[in-house]
């Protein structure tokens, strides 16, 4: 067996891999950036080495630093996780140099697998359906073009280096080609370093089925059943489930008989993950399949396939690294009940999805039989807008699929993380949908229900409900109020009064004024919403609303039905805030780097106009002047780490 691995990857995946090696009794070396000094991941391993700045290219991307690390800890192994360098075939012949054992498989099958295009043609030679499209070497935008036409429109553009859905467009008309070409270019580019495209027909109604593959050194490919992991948004996926619902014996047969065969024909060793999809909704015997793609790596999504087969698949992968033969022959492989998981996320759903950075200032998941929690956080910890947005995975388990759904259900509903907003809310709202709890699912089905996905209902009750918290706390403060620029504060003589003058307040809700009623009685005070019917106070009773509440330092977090409003008393310099919300400033939405600004000073502008790009959690945020007129000033400078509400730009 190994003796030592060093984890070149951080967050829940570098967790869970230091479990298993600690079960095997294999000695675990973590890495970390600057940003990752305090992270779980550093403290669960049995040692832990600095490797670089916070960027992933100045760290977890620096094969150099890894391969340093690994030496100077005396590892005779290295385990890449996934995302990062876990499908750089560099990586791997870097280890081979070293004399370091690499946990998956080679240099040669990565290369041959890895790229979208490439692994067409193996999969295409080795008699596995392909969605039909154009996957050769010209790029020239007369050949991609022509290309289209003869597969027909809607067709889809992807990058043949891309992964977790960038670099990937749908285009529905030859007239949108050449843009669209262009922005999959461009991201692929600076995502992935590669810009060379494939063309593909654009399946209708698809099933995301994918099959977990392992091989061993000794020539033996299994597989370990499929995954359903229909339910994406951006064609990323967002729920994972095992097995698929719906799925017939014939077409399971056909398509994990093809992961083998496409896994075999390259002598692929390790874990690997062979990607269909299946055209119409259906799992049907005669239902029509194509291969995708194939990742060369353990997959985000694997405890689903663990927990209806029982095996640890990181234990396999330690194994076949150290040369042993794969524990169960493919007779031996069975499966039982059903498997769920969601990918914890700290994003705002409902404001398309953007990343929500910061301190987690409490954190619980309930975790029992039944119930597994991934988790690469804990209370206390930072999200920081330097990695994936992804914080922790929930993976319920039941005899069947709707026991596995109630239980998370339930899970979801206990669940408290206030700090960053998380996606809890949209996740109950997407198990409840019926077509979800029916099974009847398709990749389109979140974009097509995002509306009703993310229905916001709670918000200003939850506003009601921090801003009574934070009032209450903090009794009367006159002081502090005295000289803001709110209505004047109307003291004590009110409360003794019981007079029912309402005062109004302004608070901090995500970085925007929200302004609440307050009036006092005998009994305490009491807070409404102005223009709605939200009161909250001493009558009716202060948990009118069904909320989760935690207030530390100046903030109240507030959850009701899974989603997280911040109510914060005003921290910023109140003159600023007299335009906050107005049209005539241009913000930070969220910490993170200005990659760019497109306008100068004295530039005249109309209303929609580009002015400047954030970049944060491996997301572009593009922000557009709400007015036409002219630039007067730009606050930050190119290149600047921006912290969410910072100004950027003023118009005149
Ligand atoms: P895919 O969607 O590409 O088939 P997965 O669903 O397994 O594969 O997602 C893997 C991707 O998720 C990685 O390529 C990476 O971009 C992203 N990712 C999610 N969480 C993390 C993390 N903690 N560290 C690094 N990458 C992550
Ligand atoms: P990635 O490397 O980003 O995971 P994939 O090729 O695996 O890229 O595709 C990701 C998702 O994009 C798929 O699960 C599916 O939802 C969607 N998709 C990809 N190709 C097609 C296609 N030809 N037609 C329809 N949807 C597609
Ligand atoms: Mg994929």
């Amino acid at each position: 067996m190994l003796k030592k691995v060093l984890i070149a990857n951080r967050g829940e995946i570098a967790c869970r891999i230091i479990r298993t090696a600690r079960r095997l009794g294999v000695a675990t070396v973590a890495v970390y950036s600057d940003a990752d000094e305090k992270a779980l991941h550093v403290r669960a391993a049995d040692e832990a080495i600095h490797i670089g700045p916070s960027p992933a290219p100045d760290s977890y991307l620096r094969i150099d630093k890894i391969i340093a690390a690994a030496k100077v800890a005396g590892a005779d192994s290295i385990h890449p996780g996934y995302g990062f360098l876990s499908e750089n075939p560099d990586l791997p012949e870097a280890c081979v140099a070293a004399g370091i054992a690499f946990i998956g498989p080679t240099a040669d099958a990565m290369r041959a697998l890895g790229g979208k295009a490439a692994a067409k043609q193996i999969a295409i030679k080795a008699g596995v359906p392909v969605v039909p499209g154009y996957q050769d070497a010209s790029q020239d935008l007369k050949t991609l073009k022509t290309a289209a036409s003869k597969i027909g429109y809607p067709v889809m553009i992807k990058a043949v280096a891309g992964g977790g859905g960038r670099g990937m467009r749908l285009v529905e008309n030859a007239a949108d080609f050449a843009d669209a070409l262009d922005s999959a270019q461009r991201e692929a580019k600076s995502a992935f370093g590669n810009e060379i495209v494939l063309i593909e027909k654009v399946v209708v109604a698809p099933r995301h089925i994918e099959v977990q593959v392992f091989g061993d050194t000794h020539g033996n490919v299994v597989h370990l059943f499929e995954r359903d992991c229909s339910l994406q948004r951006r064609n990323q996926k967002v729920i994972e489930e095992a097995p698929a619902p719906g799925m017939s014996p014939e077409l399971r047969a056909k398509i994990c008989g093809a992961a083998v065969e496409l896994a075999k024909s390259v002598g692929y060793q390790g874990a690997g993950t062979v990607e269909f999809l299946v055209e119409g909704g259906t799992l049907a015997a005669d239902a029509p399949w194509y291969f995708i793609e194939m990742n060369t790596r353990l997959q985000v999504e694997h405890p689903v396939t663990e927990e209806i087969t029982g095996l640890d698949l990181v234990e396999w992968q330690l194994r076949v690294a150290a040369g042993e033969k794969l524990p169960l022959a493919q007779s031996a492989i069975t499966m039982s009940g059903h498997a769920i998981e969601v990918r914890l996320c700290a994003e705002d759903s409902a404001n398309g999805f953007m990343p929500s950075v910061g301190k987690i200032v409490w954190f619980d998941v309930p975790a029992h039989e039944g119930l597994r929690l991934e988790t690469g956080v804990q209370t206390g910890a930072e999200v920081s807008p330097f990695y994936d947005s992804m914080i922790a995975k929930l993976i319920a388990v039941g005899r069947d699929r709707s026991s596995a759904i109630q239980q998370m259900l339930s899970a979801l509903d206990q669940a408290f993380i206030a700090g960053p907003q998380t996606n809890i809310a949209f996740l109950s709202a997407l198990l409840g949908h019926a077509g979800v709890q029916s099974g009847t699912m398709d990749t389109g089905l979140i974009g097509r229900e995002l509306a009703r996905l993310t229905l916001d209902t709670t918000t200003k009750a939850a506003i009601v409900k921090g801003a009574h918290e934070l009032i209450e706390r903090r009794g009367i403060d006159t002081a502090r109020m005295r000289g803001d620029r709110i209505d004047p504060w109307i003291g004590r003589d009110g409360f003794q009064l019981g007079a029912q003058r309402q005062t109004n307040f302004r608070f901090d809700v995500s970085g925007m004024p929200e302004t609440v009623g307050v009036s006092w009685s005998e009994r305490g005070c009491l807070v409404s919403y102005p223009a709605d019917n939200i009161e909250i106070g001493p009558y009716p009773s202060p948990d009118s609303y069904p909320a989760k509440v935690l207030v530390a330092d100046n903030s109240a977090f507030v959850v009701i039905d899974g989603r997280q409003t911040v109510v914060s008393w005003p921290t910023y310099d109140i003159n600023e805030i007299s335009d906050g919300a107005s049209v005539d400033v241009i913000r930070a939405p969220i910490n993170g780097r200005l990659a760019k600004i497109m306008v100068a000073e004295g530039d005249v502008i109309a209303k929609g106009d580009k002015v400047a790009v954030v970049e944060a959690m491996k997301m572009e945020h593009v922000l557009h002047a709400a007015r036409d007129g002219t630039i007067a000033k730009i606050a930050v400078k190119e290149g600047a780490q921006v912290t969410q509400g910072m100004l950027i730009a003023s118009l005149a």
